[in-house]
């Protein structure tokens, strides 16, 4: 009898594993199905669905020409003359930006290679000359202004070119009167600097101030894009972003998950 029950259970485990070969679970969620985005020849060169920001011929995108262009693809702040803002708002994007600071090292702290990239106009991921040169943790190379300190210190020597990727998605706000009364959802950044992850899914706390703890103001559920002039003759190239989806939520479930068959 006890040999009957075991000879059943290996024949029954063995008809299950046969009958899942057959099939396979699915989720019933209803995906949308994706679109082809042709890949660039490289990871750095914009893919087919993005919106190129800067790619070496010309300012056109930005809201200002008073940077200089140089012959090779890149441009250059001019110091004193101000930052750039692009033309077109945008809310939740992927953004790549080239960067290198200045070759000739000059000051210290965030008086060398100073710059930023500021999503929305008010959030800044901060460029600096971090190689070789201490300052507030929060304040170097690829953190997020005054708010979280890069996972690792990546950065290139002086004159080098160096890259962020940054996924970013916009806040929510309650404004009454020009004024936040309520986050509904705070803003979250991922920075990857120079292939590397060094800011990890961070909950933006509000504005990057440097005077005053962060908090949020009011602005659109679209802003420029804006770069830093800190004084100092950084270079950029190679500016592209795509416009992403604010949340990761799923589409909705239309049918309980089921088995299909396998192909
Ligand atoms: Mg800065």
């Amino acid at each position: 009898m006890k040999r009957l029950t075991l000879l059943t259970l290996i024949v029954t485990a063995f008809a299950a594993q046969f009958a899942c070969a057959q099939s396979d679970w699915r989720s019933g969620i209803a995906w949308e199905e994706p679109p082809i985005v042709t890949p660039g020849k490289t990871d750095v060169d914009p893919p087919s669905d993005a919106i190129v920001l800067f790619d070496g011929k010309n300012l056109d995108a930005w809201d200002k020409q008073q940077w200089i262009i140089n012959d090779d693809g890149s441009m250059t702040v001019k110091p004193g003359s101000g930052g750039i803002k692009t033309k077109q708002k945008f809310g939740s994007v992927q953004l790549h930006i080239e960067f290198a600071t200045p070759e000739k090292v000059e000051g210290s702290g965030q008086g060398r290679g100073n710059s930023g990239v500021f999503l929305m106009d008010h959030y800044e991921v901060q460029v600096l000359d971090s190689y070789d040169n201490v300052t507030y943790f929060d304040g170097q190379c690829a953190g997020i202004y005054k708010q979280r300190a890069p996972m690792v210190n990546v950065c290139r020597k002086p004159g080098e070119w160096q890259s962020y990727d940054i996924i970013f998605t916009r806040p929510v706000l309650k404004i009454e009167d020009g004024k936040v009364v309520e986050v509904i959802r705070p803003a979250y950044i991922t920075v990857i600097h120079n292939g590397v992850l060094v800011v990890m899914n961070h909950e933006i706390e509000g504005d990057t101030f440097y005077h005053i703890p962060p908090h949020y103001v009011a602005h659109g559920e679209k802003e420029p894009i804006s770069l830093q002039d800190h004084g100092n003759p950084m270079k950029f190239r190679n500016i592209w972003l795509r416009e992403i989806p604010d949340t990761n939520e799923k589409p909705p479930r239309t049918r309980e998950p089921y088995y299909a068959d396998a192909k």
